[in-house]
Formats: structure tokens, sequence, C-alpha cells
């Protein structure tokens, strides 16, 4: 009590030394930064329906659970033990976990500007108090090394640092620890966290560098928070220790993109979230130090992204296995990786390219990620979050409480109250006017104070009235951002393209008189004198567009995609014919009406058309109805139950997958010796490509191993059965599954009693193809497989059908 005392008192003057400096920070602060500089999401205040609820929920939801998550899961116990206010062995799963503290105290830190929460701001004193606490007199902070530094996480290394290149994440936590501490110090004032990090990064400055240690970090983020520190505190030395930890990587592997000098690099490869705080870090580098090299390799990497690599949601990273990128226009839709975290990442990298470069193809690229792979990470109810977000399922995805690597949700503590600090960027007289909210903005531009009012209902409608109260008379620009979806241009690249051109133009006004304006790097530039009560009408018109990939892109041949306005849209299963989606069929010239419906998902447009269902019959016919198209948008999927959902409606007949014909394994309920959703998979019909398919769902035993397990079906009615064909899945010597070791088929007899059928044929274990077993015919109501499996693997399986 007596040290929150203390610190309640200095905060009077710690609060007058903060806004002074923030205040200076834009306007001079160090010699070389971005050449057009952010308005503080302090000066921005949100009065709309979509963002200013979702920020209020994540302060009353998303913060408490996810700290409440942090004492359950022990990762606040974990300082407690390092700072031996209490004993114990280490508590939480992996070394990073640290880091999730840092990210809620920033997240905390930004929220409290908008929602001022006494009991809130002391929780987050109470933690810092412990981080303080956890710190090793030379600055050392890693609770993993300080509770206990005989009986460390595999991962960690002997000595301090000695295992960062690969997995202890050591300057990872503490690159989370100083954007936390900037946060923390620009949004109260005060430097009890800001205090512990700048002792932090003196002691990473004392131990690497030239002739010191030359490590580079295993998973970047530290070169962001070191250009943050050297903002806030002028000391050159936190500049020069960021562009060293860029420089040094070399040697290693694309997943953490240390394949070769970063300057060199010019394809966007390995770990998503890892690339994309990198970028993030060479930008702030480029602007900082004035050095091109790292702005032409991020803008040779970002050019690889939106040709070959960026989903239409604006996810990235398309696969699971390394959590990132994969061939070029290799952009599976079911298995698509799209880690919350790399879509937050994408945005915070787009940003500051935009500051460097003021080109509005970033915002383009922002705002498609924001609006949709980002916010499809968290329920509407914010307590819910998506750590993969695939553009397609069959009803095996759903979002989680939490989870032990728990990166995304407290990422997206920490996102989304900074979303307001995204709106608006200013450079000399040029205000920039970035994305389209309800709102409030108090602006120092060039000098001269600015009150500039946003009324809109976007996303949902286009029409955005600007009202200017300019203090003084005067003259300056206003740079709005014409949407390149409102100029016919779905993204920067030919990597996806709207089916047909659009025909209402976009319109804008200046006090009731229609404006020609010129667009300047995909901004409309208005000049003029501005008085107060000045009105500017935008008018971004949003019909329902088609969105067709580059035939390069698989995945999505004979397909289209829905967008209205900046949301992606997808068709699921509680609005549309029997709960199916994956079985729809678009007309080649579909019309599209509109309809707001505000009881649905609290409150969203709906698209709707016309749409043939197709299914199979049981004589291998396809079988059509029509019917009515229900799409919504795809950040609000899976808050209502799992089920089907897609992004990619078929509109070409070779693309549409008709529903599984009514087969005894369909018609079947099924059960297993380890339940999952994916048993989904043995009945679907849905044929993999290969035995090691990851595009297809697949069952699997993974991590048993040498164990008899069993999978059953138990027919709709009794029926008489030969014969029965199994495919199976085996991801190869490196992955957990092969074929098993054995197999047998066996049948309910009238007394319920399991007797094994009499095979005429092997029980194969193929790969690559289905294996078929025949067997003397028994009239039964349910089969039950047996599988053996290997001694040192797992064992899988894509389909089972019997006949
Ligand atoms: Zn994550």
């Amino acid at each position: 009590m007596q040290i929150m005392h203390k610190t309640a008192v200095l905060i009077s003057f710690c609060m007058a030394f903060c806004l002074i400096t923030a205040f200076s920070y834009a306007q001079s602060g160090t010699s070389k930064d971005y050449p057009i500089q952010p308005v503080s999401f302090t000066k921005v205040k949100l009065t709309d329906n979509f963002w200013a609820p979702r920020i209020k929920l994540n302060h009353d939801v998303t913060i408490p659970i996810a700290l409440q998550q942090c004492y359950i899961t022990g990762r606040v116990e974990n300082f407690k033990i390092a700072g031996k206010l209490t004993k114990g062995k280490f508590q939480s799963e992996y070394p990073f976990d640290d880091s999730d503290i840092y990210k809620i105290i920033e997240g905390a830190s930004y929220s409290l500007q908008t929602n001022p929460d006494p009991y809130l701001e002391k929780r987050i004193d109470t933690l810092i108090y412990y981080i303080g606490l956890a710190q090793e007199p030379d600055g050392y902070l890693y609770t993993n090394r300080t509770i206990d530094s005989l009986h460390m996480h595999p991962w960690v290394g002997k000595k301090r640092w000695e295992n960062d290149p690969v997995l202890s994440h050591e300057l990872y936590n503490l690159g989370h620890l100083y954007e936390a501490a900037y946060a923390h110090f620009l949004a109260t004032g005060k430097r009890t966290l800001l205090n512990i990090a700048i002792k932090s990064a003196n002691l990473v400055d004392h131990d690497f560098g030239p002739g010191k240690l030359s490590y580079y970090p295993g998973h970047q983020v530290i070169e962001m928070g070191l250009a943050k520190l050297y903002r806030i505190t002028n000391e050159e030395k936190y500049l020069k220790l960021s562009k060293f930890f860029l420089d040094c990587r070399r040697g290693g592997s694309e997943y953490n993109q240390a394949n070769k000098p970063v300057i060199e690099q010019d394809k966007i490869v390995g770990h998503a979230v890892r690339a994309t705080y990198m970028y993030s870090g060479m930008a702030d580098v480029s602007a900082l130090t004035g050095e091109v090299a790292y702005k032409n390799a991020i803008d040779k990497i970002w050019e690889d992204l939106l040709k070959t690599k960026y989903y239409i949601t604006g996810g990235i990273g398309s696969g699971g296995d390394n959590e990132g990128f994969g061939a070029p226009y290799y952009l599976p839709n079911m298995s698509a990786y799209n880690e919350t975290c790399a879509s937050i990442s994408n945005v915070m990298w787009n940003f500051r390219m935009f500051l460097l470069e003021g080109d509005s193809k970033f915002y383009d690229v922002l705002e498609r990620t924001l609006y949709n792979s980002l916010l499809s990470g968290i329920s509407l109810s914010a307590d819910h979050f998506f750590y993969p977000n695939p553009l397609e399922s069959q009803g095996q995805h759903s979002r989680s409480t939490w989870f032990g690597c728990a990166c995304c949700p407290s990422n997206i503590c920490r996102f989304i109250p900074s979303m307001p600090g995204y709106v608006y960027a200013q450079k000399g007289d040029d205000l920039f006017v970035n994305l389209f909210v309800n709102s409030t903005a108090n602006i120092v531009l060039n000098g001269k104070k600015v009150v500039l009012d946003q009324k809109t209902d976007y996303p949902w409608n286009g029409k955005v009235e600007f009202t200017l109260k300019p203090e003084k008379a005067g003259k300056f620009n206003l740079m709005i951002r014409i949407p390149g979806w409102a100029q016919d241009q779905a993204v920067p690249t030919d990597l996806y393209h709207f089916s047909k051109k659009s025909t209402n133009p976009v319109t804008l006004t200046v006090n009731g008189k229609a404006y020609q304006y010129i667009l300047k790097n995909g901004y409309a530039q208005v000049e003029g004198n501005w008085k107060s009560g000045d009105k500017v009408i935008l008018d971004l018109p949003m019909p329902v567009r088609e969105i067709v990939a580059n035939e390069k892109v698989k995945a999505d041949i004979g397909k289209v995609a829905l967008q209205r306005g900046p949301l992606v849209y997808c068709a699921e299963w509680p609005d549309n014919k029997d709960g199916h989606v994956l079985n729809l069929l678009l007309n080649q010239n579909s019309s599209f009406t509109t309809e707001f419906r505000p009881q649905l998902l609290n409150g969203v447009t709906v698209i709707k058309s016309e749409v043939t269902s197709a299914s199979w019959t049981k004589d291998n016919k396809i079988q059509e109805s029509k019917g009515e198209l229900v799409a919504i948008p795809y950040f609000a999927w899976a808050n209502r139950g799992a089920g089907e959902m897609s992004v990619w409606l078929a509109n070409q007949k070779s693309a549409s997958k008709p529903l599984p014909a009514p087969t005894i394994a369909y018609t079947s309920k099924i059960s297993a010796s380890t339940k999952s959703k994916a048993l989904m998979a043995l009945n679907d019909q849905v044929e993999p490509e290969n035995s090691n398919d990851h595009n297809v769902i697949y069952y699997h035993w993974w991590p048993k191993k040498n164990s008899l397990e069993w999978i059953q079906y138990d027919f709709a009615k009794a029926e008489k059965v030969s014969s029965s064909k199994v495919y199976w899945f085996d991801d190869g010597p490196f992955g957990g599954c092969r074929v098993p070791a054995s197999w047998r088929i066996l049948y309910k007899d009238a007394n319920g009693s399991w007797i094994p059928v009499k095979n005429i044929t092997g029980y194969g274990v193929d790969k690559d193809k289905r294996n078929e077993v025949k067997f003397e015919p028994v009239e039964t109501a349910a089969l039950k497989m047996e599988i053996q499996l290997p001694k040192d693997n797992a064992s899988g399986m894509y389909e089972w059908s019997v006949k």
C-alpha cells in the first residue's frame, strides 16, 4: 500500500512531463523520423456503433479475461516467485508467457485513455510492482531462468541469451516489455514500467553489439520496442541496438528470416508474425536513421506478399506447419492459417509503410486486414478467440476461451484500444484521412488547432460527412483516402480483381458544391481556406462486388468472393438452406441485393442472391434445387455455433461441391476411441489428393502410439454389407502419423457382440489410394474398425466408406 501511495503522489508531476513529451514528439522529438506522423489515439474520440462498442467490450470483457487467465495459468505467479514474494517452480507452459503480461499492460494503458478505470489502473500497478521485483539487480528480466536456473524449460540455454536465436524468447519478451513501457508511460505518465524497461535495455546494450554477443533474436519484436524506447528517451544507443539486431541476421533459416542479410531479402518467407514484426522494425529503423536500404527491401517484400501470398480476407500465412508463408499462390482456404497475431502485425507493418511513403495502397491493405481477418480473431462477445482464421469450414472450427500459447488474445487486448490511432495522420499542411469512422478529432496541424468531425455509418454505408472546425480560418489540405475498392481495384496487384467494372463513381462535395479532386498517391487532395462549419461530403458507393482470384491460385478456380465496401463476405450455415453452404453454386451473372438486419450479429448488412444447391444421389447423379443465398460479413462468422462456412463460392459447376450422397456411412452415427470434431471427415466423401494432403480434413490419433484404437459406424437401419474402403493419412517420416501396423473390421451380431468379418481380400495399408477390403456379406446395424497403431507413431484417415 505504501508503494501505491507514493506512486499516486508522483502522478501529477509525471503527467505534466509526459504530456509535454508526447506533444513535442510529433512536432520535433528525435531528429529524423517518419515523414508522416500519426495523429495519436488520444486525440481521436470514436462515437460510432462499430468500433467504440468493441473498444468498450475489450475493456470490460477481454482485458479482464486475459488478466484472470494470467493469474489462473501461473503467468503472474511466475513474476511473484522470481521476485521472491512466494516460492515455487515455473508455473506456466512456455518461457515466452511473460510477454502476455506485458501485452495486457500495453492494452490496458491504451484502454485507460478512453475508459478511465481506477480499479484496472491499480491492477496494472500491482503487476508492474511484481515485474520490478522479478527483475534481477543488473536488469535481467526473464522469470523462467530467475526462478530456477538449474531446472529451466528445455528451450532455454544454460547461459543467458545463448538460445535466443532458437527458442528461448528472452529478447522477444523484452521487446513486448519495451512496447508496454512506452504505451504505459504515454498513457499514464508513470515511469514505473519505463524505468524497468530502461534498466533492461541497458543490460541488453551492455551484452549485445559489435565486439560483444552477436546473436540475432529468434523471434523479432525487440527492434520495434527499442525504436520506441529511443523515441521516448532520445538515447541513441537504443536505436543503434535495434539496427544491430536487424543487421546481424544471417546464416540462419528462412523460418525466422535469418537466411540472408535483411537488406538483401526480397521475398516474404517463414513465420508470419516474426516476419511482419521484423519488417515493422525495419521501417522504424529506416525512418529513424534515414537509411533507405531497409525501405527498399521491405518494398520488395511487400510486393511479393501482395502479388502471391495475400488472402482476400487480409489474412497472411497459409500454413500451420511453420505458422507462416508457403509457396507463391499457395492459398488453401480450409487449412488457411492466418494467425490473428499475423493480421495484427500486418496492420502494424502497413501502417509504418504508409508513414514512410504516403501511398494509400498500404492503407488499402491495412483496412482489408483490419475489417476482415483481424476482427475474425475475436467473437462478437469479446470472450472467445481464433488462433487461425480459415476461409472455409466444414464445422471443425470454433473460437476458444483461451490458449496454452496465448499470443493472440493478448495481442487483441492491445490492438483494439489502439485503433483510434490509425484514423488520421499529418504532414505539414496535409491532414490525411485514412479510415472512416464516426468520431471527433482534436488535431494540431502545423501549429493550427483543428477539430474534425466525421459523421458516417461506415462500414455499412460509404457516405462520410466531414465538418471542419479550425480555431482560426486558414489554409490546409484534407487528404482523403479513396479506397482501392471504390476505384475498381480489389488489391494493388493482379492477385485478385473485381469481375466487373463499377458504374457508380466516387463523389465529393465541398459546402454542397461538387469538387473535382486530384488523386495524389491515392488521396483526394481537397484544398481550402477552411473556416469553422465547412463541410466536405464524400460518397463511396458500396455495390456488392464479385472478386476473382488470379488463375494461379488453385484453391479459388471457378469461384468468386463477395465484397461490399471494405467488408469481405462469407456464406455461413445458419443463414442457408439445411445448414449447408459448401454445396452452393452462384449464377454466372448473379444479381445481388442487400439488407441491413439490426437483430442479426449485433446488426449487419447481409447480401442476398439466387443460388443453386447441389447434392449427390445414391445412384451417382447430381440433384439441384434453387434457393436463396444469404451472406454475412466474414468477421462475424462462428458466433452461432460450429458449421459450414465459405468465403469463396463456386460460380462454375467444376468448382461446386455437391452434398455427399446419402450412403450408409454418411447416414451413420460415428464414434471413436478418441473423440474429435474431425470425425466428420470420415464420411464427408471428400477425396484427398494424396495421403499427406493438409487441405482436406482428416481424423487422427496423434500423439498416441502403439495402442489399439477403434472407430464405429452405427447405421441408420440394419444393412447387408460386404465391402469397405479406407483412405489412410500419413504425413511421412517427419510427421506424427503413419499407416497402421494392422487393422480389421468387426460387425455387431444380433446379441450385440462384436464379431470379426470373414475377409476375402486383405486389409491394405497402401498410401495415396482407397484400400478396399471385401468380406462375406453380413446383416448388421453397426460396423467397427480396429486399428493397431505403429510402434512409434499414430495413424489417421481421411475416409471410411461401407457398401
Ligand atoms: Zn498469436
